[in-house]
């Protein structure tokens, strides 16, 4: 029993940590390999851009100052980017930050936040950290004819009460990869009270078919409540850097900032990020060999008469059938790290990050050998 845990907030004292995608070096480690593959986090089977590796490089050698605390130059492009005010963009170390930063200034014991089942771990995590109350909203039913275990809004909306200052949705989500339509979005929006700050996490906006993506500078003039993050760790390859912002009304970036620390974001990933976002032609490279990867998994699990969840994300779920977990650990031994999501109330899912082909064909070759002996 750890002595400390009773003098822990209370909300900490029920916490239980992250679990992140195993590293490839632990795997190589504990097998005596050297070739392991890790298809668990969702990151760039390209890399990053490379204007933004000079980019950091650049400056590396400047890292005796601190950094642009208020990162001027990034924030700049961010809003120009995004035909927003600079005062509506938060930066974050990494866009997890932001969602920190939102738990601690808008909830605390007295308050409560709502947020779907099957959605990112790190929602409840924040919530549960100051001791709100988590309002789970049901997901879509694994049999729902257009989007197996994806948000509904209706019941999202539903759980809202007096209490709640915050509704965390994701679009497309993690760990399902499940959407919502841009009209879906605004009736919900249209429908939310005023006073409840609607978190909308689009951290793998980018991936998305052109035809899904809802317009954000209209829908943040439209909506004051309404907060929208994106990262730099997924398609600009960025994750080890860690950097990613919030887009809002300036009057709840106002109060972010508040909370935020002096230098939440390092000088290296403010100079890649801000040179990354100008590569349009890796991110256009990246969302193309996405959209193949998917493509290669839907055909490959259809054709082992498994079942996964429709995906716009860089990532996928499949339904192995039988508890994932004897699965995962026999990828394990062949040298292919994957994620199991029991955590997420998923105990016969395994997300799969879309890697490059040869890579994709490697985890398929692995889980046809592993399915025939769990
Ligand atoms: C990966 C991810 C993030 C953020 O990651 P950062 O590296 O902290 O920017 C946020 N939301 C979802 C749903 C994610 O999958």
């Amino acid at each position: 029993m750890n002595d400390f845990l009773k003098n822990a907030v209370s909300g900490v004292q029920l916490l239980q940590p992250y679990q992140p995608g195993k590293p490839v070096e632990e795997l190589e480690r504990e097998l005596g390999i050297s070739n392991a593959i890790k298809l668990a986090s969702n990151e760039n089977p390209l890399g990053p851009s490379k204007k933004a590796i000079s980019a950091a490089q650049e400056v590396i050698g400047d890292v005796n100052f601190y950094p642009d605390g208020a990162g001027h130059k990034l924030s700049l492009a961010l809003a120009q980017k995004h035909g927003v005010q600079q005062a509506c963009i938060t930066l974050g170390n990494g866009s997890n930050d932001i969602l920190e930063l939102i738990g601690r200034a808008f909830l605390s014991v007295n308050s409560s936040a709502v947020y779907s089942e099957y959605s990112f771990a790190v929602y409840p995590l924040v919530v549960q950290a100051v001791g709100a109350e988590a309002r789970v909203a049901k997901a879509f039913p694994a049999d729902h004819e257009k989007m197996p275990y994806g948000h509904d809004l209706n019941d999202i909306y539903e759980k809202i009460s007096t209490t709640t200052r915050v509704v965390f949705i994701a679009n497309p989500n993690n760990p399902t990869g499940t959407w919502f339509e841009a009209d879906e979005l605004t009736a919900f929006l249209t429908k939310v009270p005023d006073q409840v700050l609607v978190v909308l996490d689009e951290a793998y906006f980018e991936y998305m078919p052109e035809e899904l993506k809802p317009d954000t500078s209209t829908l943040l003039s439209q909506f004051k409540n309404l907060l929208i993050t994106r990262t730099f760790s997924k398609i600009y390859g960025l994750a080890g850097l860690r950097i990613g912002y919030s887009i809002s009304h300036p009057d709840v970036a106002d109060i972010l900032n508040r909370v935020r620390q002096p230098f939440n974001t390092n000088m290296p990933a403010q100079a890649a990020a801000l040179a990354a976002i100008d590569d349009q032609a890796h991110i256009d490279n990246s969302s193309s060999l996405n959209a193949l990867g998917l493509k290669q998994y839907a055909k490959a699990f259809t054709q082992m008469n498994l079942k996964f969840i429709p995906s716009i994300a860089n990532f996928i779920s499949v339904n192995v059938n039988k508890n994932a977990m004897p699965v995962y650990e026999g990828l394990l031994r062949e040298g292919v790290i994957v994620r199991p999501v029991a955590s997420y109330n998923m105990p016969d899912f395994l997300r799969i990050t879309v890697g490059n082909e040869e890579q994709n064909n490697r985890v398929l070759t692995a889980l046809k050998k592993v399915l025939q002996e769990t």
